[in-house]
């Protein structure tokens, strides 16, 4: 099977490229348009500004391009990762609401675009406790209508202060919990910083394996592939390029390579910065991916 790999990329309506003949895919389709100038192949998008509460918004003749272009471009699958404000674990009434407001918009903009996934954090319990903190949330998934087609992940968090999902137990615990069939999006950069070590061909084998154990594979649909600046157990998230950070290049070749996460897309969330943007770290996946 071919590597399914590609980048977080923007969906906005700024051009997407200096050339004139370069079609006017329109504003989310111009994702398409970027995933494929850095080598991608399948990646995410965020359908709208992540830092506030805002509606996705996206009419049917731009959902239209998006779909053709994915389509005639790319391999796909996408996933949307929805707002950074959503909380599923909040024991407060109104941030509850407001999460589930907003996830419900997210899974019908992903029906809308023909996306699979969308891809969530478990939030922070904030005091009510990591087994009511994983109450709530799966009382908020439970009350979202999802779309035949669409399903909800759950992303590995770096584990800081109250924050769920650091730990393979909490998806474990929110898959239990929940009636509405979920999966898992395991972040690299996130499960090294929670304690789970990925820096060599060994440590990556035990993690997997464990992950294995406690979540099982069969519920990992997507990856965030990205380095870690920060040590393991450190619960610090900054993500580094691939091979670069403190996973390296012996951890990410193994991961890359091993066989049961062959088939499972990755999305790189890495920075652009030392010169090296999403082109230079999906190239350097390709070239850690023996094939
Ligand atoms: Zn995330
Ligand atoms: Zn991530």
């Amino acid at each position: 099977m071919s590597l399914k790999v590609g980048a977080h990329v923007s969906i906005s309506s700024s051009r997407a490229s200096n050339d004139p003949e370069t079609p006017p895919y329109g504003n989310i389709a111009n994702a398409v348009f970027r995933q494929k100038q850095f080598g991608g192949n399948c990646g995410q998008i965020f359908t709208h500004s992540p830092q506030v509460w805002q509606d996705p918004n996206i009419g049917d003749e731009e959902a239209e391009r998006f779909r053709e272009g994915t389509e005639r471009d790319l391999e796909g699958p996408w996933v949307i990762h929805t707002s950074y404000l959503v909380n599923l674990c909040t024991p407060k009434e109104g941030l509850r609401e407001k999460s589930l407001d907003s996830m419900q918009k997210e899974v019908d903009a992903a029906d809308t675009l023909g996306i699979p996934y969308v891809n969530v954090h478990l939030g922070a319990h904030t005091g009510a406790g990591v087994e009511g903190g994983l109450d709530n949330a799966a009382s908020v998934i439970d009350d979202i209508d999802v779309p035949d087609g669409v399903t909800i992940l759950i992303e590995s968090d770096a584990g800081a202060g109250t924050k769920l999902g650091g730990e393979f137990e909490h998806l474990a615990g929110i898959i239990d919990r929940t009636e509405t069939d979920i999966d898992v999006c395991v972040d690299t950069a996130h499960a090294f910083a929670a304690g789970y070590d990925l820096s060599t061909p060994e440590a990556v084998d035990e993690t997997i394996a464990e992950f294995d154990d406690v979540v099982g594979l069969e519920h990992l649909k997507y990856i965030h592939l990205n380095d870690s600046k920060h040590a393991c157990g450190t619960n610090k998230d900054e993500h580094a390029h691939i091979g670069e950070g403190l996973i390296g290049e012996d951890g990410m070749e193994r991961f890359l390579n091993h066989p049961d996460l062959i088939d499972v897309p990755l999305a790189l969330e890495t920075p652009t910065e030392d010169g090296k943007s999403f082109a230079w770290n999906i190239d350097r996946v390709r070239e850690l991916r023996a094939e």
